[in-house]
């Protein structure tokens, strides 16, 4: 027996397919189609981060995830500026701690850029690392190395030249300002950013 999916929002029944019944679907607060700046950073974002988006949000990290992530990749790549999801921009999943990874088993970031790259077919290139009080520096290259910044985010391999940073919540966007700036000091000249949901007000 397979459970019947459950409603990421309320618990109701939902469908198959969805991660919201159709009640949570109507309550969720779509946000203006203009991106809006984080610093000199542009980033866009469908629906408002609160519930029952955040039950959304917590579908992709903890169950029914590939569910969750098909339905946030559709409703990004139906809204997005049309320009950001073209032009050979690569996908840029924001990576995990990797201690979190480790006990996660997957980034949801990079669960939602391969579902956009399904939709758009655009590529990803998972090229980023983080860091964190416990990384060290001794033994990278110098191109490796970690960058002191909150969050401390590095290049793993080489830069793509136009990106997108894909990730599943924007909230003060630091995390999303620092991988921008490892991209750009490593060569990447436009970088912009979607995520599934973002604070409202900013
Ligand atoms: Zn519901």
């Amino acid at each position: 027996m397979i459970a019947p999916p459950l409603c990421a929002g309320c618990g109701a029944l939902a469908r198959q397919v969805e991660p919201l019944c159709a009640e949570c679907r109507r309550r969720l607060r779509w946000l203006p189609q203009d991106p809006v700046s984080i610093g000199t950073l542009a980033v866009w974002a469908p629906v408002a981060y609160e519930e029952p988006a955040r039950g959304v949000v917590r579908a992709l990290k903890f169950k029914g995830a590939t569910r969750a992530a098909r339905t946030m990749a559709a409703q990004i790549a139906a809204g997005a500026p049309r320009e950001w999801l073209g032009g050979g921009r690569v996908l840029v999943p924001v990576p995990l701690h990797p201690a979190r990874a480790r006990r996660r088993g997957y980034n949801q970031a990079l669960l939602l850029a391969e579902g956009l790259a399904a939709r758009t077919g655009l590529v990803v290139e998972d090229c980023l690392v983080r860091g964190g009080p416990a990384g060290t520096q001794v033994g990278r290259d110098r191109r490796q190395r970690l960058t002191g910044i909150a969050g401390s985010v590095g290049l793993g391999r080489h830069a793509p030249g136009a990106a997108l940073l894909v990730d599943d919540v924007i909230t003060t966007g630091a995390t999303l300002v620092a991988c921008a700036r490892a991209l750009r000091e490593a060569g990447t000249t436009s970088v912009v950013a979607v995520g599934y949901a973002r604070t409202p007000g900013r």
